[in-house]
Order: structure tokens, then sequence, then C-alpha cells
């Protein structure tokens, strides 16, 4: 059984009212919309909820227009698009009334305006929460990338409707649990991208949980430097030598396996395939190298080390990969996780900005087991934090709360 409700668990839904929160925050730049994976991400859930007669009105905030109205970041924009996407009339509405929602056919879909035009929505205000509850029958929440905040939409209204996981957060979560919750082990985890001191805690929870760290990007070289190793003009934190030195030993002491590249790409300025590029052993960085990727070697004992694991959770590129050839060991590394992944022997989740970037330029997103579009809730789920959306949803199984 599942730790939180589906909408499998909503029974007979003919005529109800469904406070759906989705994430339409997608990026827009002089009124045209650039990109519609969240569009289609909400598709699943608003479609079966219309298709089984509910009311659904879909609660959503775009950009941060900090608890006031202003038109500038007006949600109106997103239903045309919307609509295209579904294949099916939305409608908008600027507030919720009860005659309003007395008005609306069975199956109806309703946009909302901007969750966060409230004063209230931000602020987790308990009577906003109470006032909007009010108007529905069952709340739904399909909106991961929202779920480490705790606001009315995303957590309140948990507290006083029926909650359940719409399809998309219902797949997040699984995914998610699949890959840290229960894994199957041998775990193995790629931490890259530029600085160890923006994912700390993302280093310290997993080397508990993972059998294998597999350390990249920038962040490798203030490991390398910690190990006494000169690491040139490379990106590194020196400062955090010491730090470094505690989570190599911690991973240690708790059987976790970490793997720092013993072979690099260098080159004396960042630019795309330099005059000064080469191939080297990191002890042979000269001071005026900077590494900006990990090496060929490397990248081969990485990939022999995935064969051995069966579940790979992945966040950050291993080299600077927006410019070649330093996208070459993220894309190798990510081309083996895909395969194996194909051939069913990895369960491969992979999240953040850049990390989707880096798999999408390599032609293999769709080929992980999971990819994660969350960004900030991405990170903070690797940090072993506890999301408050989650949470809300959590507590709903078992409760008296679920008992409509
Ligand atoms: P994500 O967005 O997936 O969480 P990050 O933002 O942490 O990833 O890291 C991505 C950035 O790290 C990229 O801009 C990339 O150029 C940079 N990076 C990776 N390796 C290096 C390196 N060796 N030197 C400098 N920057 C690097
Ligand atoms: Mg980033």
């Amino acid at each position: 059984m599942k730790p939180f409700k589906t909408l499998d668990d909503m029974g007979e839904i003919t005529g109800k009212v469904v406070l759906v929160r989705e994430d339409l925050n997608v990026p827009m730049q002089d009124g045209a919309f650039s990109d519609d994976t969240r569009l289609r991400a909400a598709m699943p859930t608003i479609s079966e909820l219309s298709d089984r007669g509910a009311k659904v009105l879909v609660l959503a905030h775009f950009g941060r227009p900090k608890g006031e109205v202003n038109m500038k970041y007006s949600l109106e924009p997103v239903v045309a698009p919307l609509a295209a996407v579904l294949g099916r009339p939305v409608g908008f509405m600027m507030r919720l009334t009860p005659d309003g929602i007395a008005a609306l056919a069975n199956g109806a879909i309703v946009v909302i305006e901007n969750s966060r035009f409230a004063p209230g929505e931000e602020k987790n205000d308990p009577e906003m929460a109470k006032a909007l509850a009010s108007l529905g029958d069952m709340y739904v929440n399909d909106a991961f990338s929202a779920a480490h905040r705790a606001h009315v939409t995303t957590e309140g209204l948990a507290h006083h409707l029926p909650a359940f996981a719409g399809r998309s957060m219902e797949k997040e979560l699984d995914a998610l649990q699949a890959a840290l919750g229960s894994p199957v082990k041998p775990v193995a985890a790629v931490v890259g991208g530029a600085k160890v001191s923006s994912k700390l805690d993302v280093l310290t929870h997993l080397m508990t949980r993972v059998d294998h760290l597999i350390i990249g990007g920038g962040m490798a070289n203030t490991f390398l430097a910690a190990r006494g190793v000169d690491v040139g003009k490379s990106l590194c934190e020196h400062d955090l030598a010491e730090t470094a030195e505690k989570i190599m030993d911690a991973a240690d002491a708790a059987g976790c396996t970490i793997h720092l590249p013993y072979d690099v790409v260098v080159a004396k300025e960042f630019a795309a395939n330099p005059p000064s590029l080469r191939t080297c052993n990191v002890h042979e960085v000269a001071p005026d190298e900077m590494i900006l990727d990990v090496g060929p070697a490397a990248v081969e004992a990485l990939a022999d080390v995935l064969k051995t694991c069966r579940t790979l959770v992945w966040n950050g590129p291993l080299g600077a990969f927006e410019m070649a050839p330093f996208d070459a060991a993220t894309v190798a590394l990510a081309r083996t996780a895909a395969a194996l992944t194909k051939e069913g022997s990895l369960v491969s989740v992979a999240g953040g900005g850049d990390t989707v970037a880096a798999l999408n330029h390599a032609g293999v997103a769709a080929d992980f087991s999971f990819v994660s579009t969350a960004g900030g809730a991405f990170l903070e789920w690797m940090e072993g934090k506890d999301l408050p959306g989650v949470a809300a949803l959590m507590q709903q199984v078992g409760s008296a709360a679920a008992a409509h």
C-alpha cells in the first residue's frame, strides 16, 4: 500500500468539487510560452478528474506577486495553452464563489487566478485554507515541484479536506521512493555540479544511504585539494577542505565508497575546444590549468561501478558540460546509465536544472527510469528533508480526515 492516497482512492466523484493544485509556472517570455512540459505533466490528473465527472478547479501560482494582485503575473494567459494540451475547453475565474461553482457543469475544468495574489497563500494562513476548503469537496495535490513550500494550496488545504496525490505527484513519489526510500542495492549516487557548498546536505544525506558516491564536477576539485592534490586554477572551495575530509571519513565509516576522478580533462581557458586542452592524471595539473571534466579512464571505471549497481540517483553534471568537449564524461556516463536502465539492470532517477539539460543534451532523458524537473523540491528531497506538501498527504493515510 502507498503511504498516501491517490485518485484511485477517491471513489465516486461525479458532481464533486475537486480543488487540484498543479504547477502551471511555465516559462514565459513576452506573453509566449517556450515550454509546455509542466502543462503536459498536469494533463493526466485534470483529464481523469474531468472524465470522472468532477468539477475540476485548478489552483496554481505564477511568478512571485508577493500577496498582491498584479496582472503581470496573471494565470489567464496559461488557459489557452492548457486547453490545447488537454484538447478540451478550460474556463478561468478571477476568484472562487459558491455561485460560480454551482453554475459549472460536471466535468468542467476551470483555472483559478494566481494563488499568490492572496496575501494568505504563502503565509499558509489557516483562515484562508478553511475558507477555500469550504468551497470544495476534495483536494488533490499534483505539484511535487511546489511541495517543499508550506502554502495554503500546497499544504494547508490537506488539513481541511480529504487529500489525494495526483498522477504526476504519485509518479514522482514512487520514483523517489524506489531511488532512495527503499532502493534495491547496491545503490550509486552521482553528485556533480559547481560547488560543494551548495550540496553539503545532499552529500551528508547520501553517504549513509548509498554504497557508491561518485563525485564529479567542480565539487570533485575541493575533495581532491583536501587530499593534497594541486588543482591549479580549477574552481575549488579551499576553505571547505576540512569539511570535505570529514565527509570522506564519515562515508568511510558508513561503508560508502567515494569515487573521485584520477584522470581529468584540463585547459587554460574555459572555451570550446581550446588549444590548451589536454587529458592528464590528477597529479599532473599545471598551476595555470583548470580541471573542466572527468577523464576518460575514470569514466570507464565509473561505468564499471554502475554495472555492479541496481539503483542510481544522479544530481549534477560531471564537467562543465555547456562547452565541448567538457560534456564528454557526463554524456558517456549518462549513456551507460541509460543503456543499463533499458536492459532492466538499473533503476535510474535524476534531477536538477542543469542535470536535466545535460541528460537532454546526451539524448537519454527518456531512457532514465525517471527524470525529475522539480528543481528545489528535488534537491530538498536529496537532502533528506521532509517536504511539507508531501508530509500533509501522508498524514491522510489512516487519519479521520480521510473517512469521507
Ligand atoms: P544542477 O542544476 O543539476 O543541480 P549544478 O547547478 O549544481 O547542477 O551544477 C551545474 C554547473 O556546474 C554547470 O554550470 C557546470 O558548468 C558546472 N561545472 C561542472 N563541472 C565543473 C568544473 N569542473 N568546473 C567548473 N564548473 C563546473
Ligand atoms: Mg543548476
